[in-house]
Parts: C-alpha cells; sequence; structure tokens
C-alpha cells in the first residue's frame, strides 16, 4: 500500500464520521432545563461513547491510582451525588486516575475521573464532592452532547500523542526520555461561561442536598486559584477546559452564603473521612513529587539528576508501577540497558494492565534485543490502547530485527497511516521504500 492511498482511507473515515455526526443529529428535551435542545448524540450513543472512550482515557491519564479503597471511597462520593442529579439513571463510573497534573473530567454518560493531583491538594470530602458535583452537572446538563466533543473523542482515540511522534527519536531511550507519548494534558472541551456557570450551580444544588457543607466549592475554587499562581503549568488543562473565573469564585461565595445554616458546620465539611480514605495517597505523595522532578530532569536531558531522584522516589514507594516505568526510561536513557529491562519488569509485575508500563518494557527489550518479550508487552499495549503508532513502530522494529520484513512492513504502513512527519515516519518510508512496497516517482 502507498502512502497516498493511505491518506486516501484516512480521509474517507473522516467523512463517513463528519456525515454520521449530521445524520444522528435531533431534537432531545434537556434534563436540567426541560427545554428541547439540539443535539449531535443520542442517549444511546452518549453512553457508547463514553464507555469506549473511558479505559482509554484513564490510560492516557497513566492509570488507576493504585489503591482500591480510595478508588471506592470517591466513587461512593460520586454516586451518592449522581442519584440526586437530574439525570439519575445513567451508569455512573468515577475513578482517580494517577497523572500528577490537576485535573477532573466528565465523557458522555456519567464517566468522570479526577486526578492523583488534584486530590492530593485536597482537604475535605465536601471540596471532592465540589468537583464531582460540578462534573455531572456537565453530564446532566449534557453539555459534551455536542459535535464538538464527539469529534475530540474520535480524534483522540485514533491519534493519541500523534504530534508528540512527529518529533520522537528512533532510539527508544530518547523516545521513553521525551515522556510526552501520551497525552496527558487532556482537554475534552472547552465549556462555554454559561456552561460553567450551571455546572457550579448544578454542583452546589447536588452536593448540599447530599448534605455537604456548601463552603467545600468555595474551598477547592480557592485551592485551584492558589495553585494556578504557584504552578501555572499544573492546572493548565483544567483550566482550559473550565476556566476558572474571579466572577465564578464571587458566585460560588454568595451562592453558600444562600444555602441553609444547617449545613454550615465543620462536621459537613467531612475532613476526617477524607483523612482516612486518603492516607495511602499522602503517604505516597513525596515519592511521587521526587518522580516529577525527575521526569522534568530527563525532559531537559539532565540523565544523571533523572536517575539518583527517579531512584530515590522508587526506594520511597516501591509497590509504585508508575514510578518504575519512568525510572526505566531515565535508565535507558542512561544506557543502562539490563537495570531499564529490570525496572521496566517491575513496573509490569507491579500493574501488568499499565499502557505505560507495557510500552516501556516492549521498548527497553527491544533494545535488548529481547525480541520475543519485546513483542509479548507491545501486544499487551495494543489491547490496552488499540491503534498507537509508536507500539506499531516498535512491533515492526523487532520483526525486522529478526528478518520478517513482510511483517514488519505491514506495521509501518500503520505507523504512516498516522504519522507522516519526523523521524518516525521517515524511518518506516524508508524502509518501505527500499524493500520495494512502495513505489517512488523518479
Ligand atoms: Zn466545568
Amino acid at each position: 500500500m502507498t502512502a497516498r492511498r493511505a491518506r486516501g482511507v484516512l480521509g474517507r473515515y473522516r467523512i463517513a464520521a463528519a456525515w454520521l455526526m449530521l445524520s444522528l443529529a435531533g431534537c432531545a428535551v434537556n434534563p436540567v432545563t426541560g427545554r428541547q435542545q439540539f443535539v449531535l448524540m443520542s442517549e444511546e450513543q452518549e453512553r457508547r461513547m463514553g464507555e469506549d472512550a473511558y479505559p482509554v482515557y484513564t490510560q492516557m491519564s497513566e492509570g488507576e491510582f493504585p489503591d482500591p479503597g480510595l478508588q471506592r471511597y470517591v466513587a461512593e462520593v460520586g454516586k451518592r451525588l449522581a442519584a440526586l442529579s437530574h439525570r439519575p439513571n445513567l451508569d455512573y463510573e468515577f475513578n482517580v486516575v494517577n497523572a500528577s497534573e490537576i485535573n477532573a473530567y466528565a465523557l458522555p454518560g456519567g464517566k468522570i475521573s479526577i486526578t492523583r493531583g488534584l486530590l492530593t491538594r485536597m482537604e475535605n470530602e465536601a471540596q471532592l464532592a465540589a468537583v464531582l458535583g460540578h462534573e455531572i452537572g456537565h453530564v446532566a446538563a449534557r453539555h459534551q452532547a455536542a459535535g464538538y466533543t464527539r469529534q475530540v473523542l474520535a480524534g483522540v482515540l485514533t491519534t493519541v500523542g500523534v504530534v508528540a511522534l512527529e518529533t520522537a527519536r528512533v532510539q527508544g531511550g530518547d523516545l521513553l526520555a521525551q515522556g510526552g507519548l501520551l497525552a496527558t494534558n487532556l482537554v475534552l472541551m472547552k465549556y462555554s461561561r454559561d456552561q460553567e456557570r450551571q455546572a457550579d450551580e448544578l454542583g452546589m444544588e447536588y452536593m448540599t442536598a447530599a448534605g455537604y457543607n456548601p463552603e467545600g466549592m468555595v474551598q477547592v475554587m480557592e485551592i485551584l486559584k492558589a495553585t494556578r499562581d504557584r504552578e501555572p503549568s499544573a492546572v493548565e488543562a483544567l483550566f482550559l477546559s473550565h476556566p476558572l473565573t474571579s466572577e465564578r469564585l464571587a458566585r460560588a461565595r454568595e451562592e453558600a452564603e444562600f444555602q441553609p445554616r444547617r449545613l454550615k458546620t465543620p462536621e459537613r465539611l467531612r475532613a476526617e473521612p477524607f483523612r482516612k480514605a486518603t492516607a495511602g495517597l499522602r503517604k505516597v505523595a513525596p515519592a511521587y513529587a521526587k518522580m516529577d522532578e525527575g521526569r522534568k530532569a530527563l525532559a531537559k536531558g539532565k540523565a544523571e539528576e533523572a536517575l539518583r531522584l527517579l531512584r530515590e522516589a522508587t526506594d520511597m514507594a516501591p509497590e509504585h508501577a508508575l514510578i518504575w516505568a519512568f525510572r526505566a526510561a531515565a535508565e535507558a536513557k542512561a544506557k543502562q540497558t539490563k537495570e531499564a529491562l529490570d525496572s521496566a519488569e517491575r513496573a509490569v509485575s507491579l500493574a501488568p494492565n499499565l499502557f505505560r508500563a507495557r510500552f516501556t518494557a516492549g521498548v527497553v527489550a527491544f533494545e535488548a534485543g529481547e525480541h520475543d518479550r519485546s513483542l509479548e508487552h507491545l501486544a499487551a499495549a495494543e489491547k490496552l490502547v488499540p491503534g498507537q503508532p509508536a507500539v506499531a513502530f516498535f512491533r515492526g522494529r523487532n520483526y525486522e530485527a529478526r528478518g520478517d520484513r513482510d511483517a514488519a512492513a505491514r506495521e509501518y504502513v500503520k505507523v504512516l497511516k498516522k504519522v507522516r512527519k519526523g523521524p518516525m515516519a521517515k524511518y518506516c518510508f524508508q524502509r518501505l521504500s527500499e524493500w520495494g512496497y512502495i513505489r517512488t516517482r523518479g
């Protein structure tokens, strides 16, 4: 297959997707306002879209934070609020994802995630209820049921991290050190000012109906505002999708003012249950802070410093696969192949279903010449997040190293269907030309 034909296939897919969107558009009654609303997604499509995208988004956010007790706790708080919402009958799901960035997002159909980074900065359950209530508000008012999300979701599902791959090197250690392979700064959609105002109002309504102190909403907005002043990059994604204006904060204060006095007690902030549920999270927070420093050093090319920080981080939290995966990346970059392989295998044994662990192990094993093992990890990575060009690329490299050109060529074609620029695409194109799979003019 030629690169030109590959482009044609992709173009047809886009046209089909656009046609599908238009043909499925219709009117529906908005559950919050009771008014007719033009939407691009039926409830059933919304549900299916959310169900397909949720596992991928969770992987892109570095998987679930490994603490089943905390996951249960957050889901319980979320489900209590969802049951009081305008759409109580959706299959809501809540999880804590392991990304360090401060973020929370809702997918269509009621799939809601909050990051470790955001949860680490909170102090009580009322703050958590405010954030989850706000996200449930977006779902209840069907803010995502517009075409934009649909397009964004479809795009993300097929081409995670393509922009990063256009600059990605073909050396495994360099690729892993770049770290931006998975887009962790998830911006699902930009909600409008009106939608934000409505989600705030609904969040307040649901959290107070559940008996929480409304001050939780004000407190969490103040935490986010203070974080933005100190570390603007950490909150970038959240503020892109949910702009925090001074008007929002003032309204939250005003709304909290009008809530019944019986709710405004310290007990209704529920600091103690929150403190208990997040004890494990707070214990490993310093290890993750070290990991983030190590990632920064690695991105700047300071491999030695990155290695020191990441080794300290794994010493502090040896059960956390994500930290081992980044340590493996630092070791690979420092050309310590054997150590990298050990760290990557450790990450996989701790979290066999973590895409980053599988992908890192696949790349590192390839560099070590362990092609069977590498292909095994990459097959697992492919199952977790299907269709990633970087996975296809390293599968191809393994086949090529084994002398299986047909199998390698198939993988390189997959890469070229998604990535057109940069060293990786160039590598695939060159091989396919050399081997006669692509005819070049002249
Ligand atoms: Zn919002």
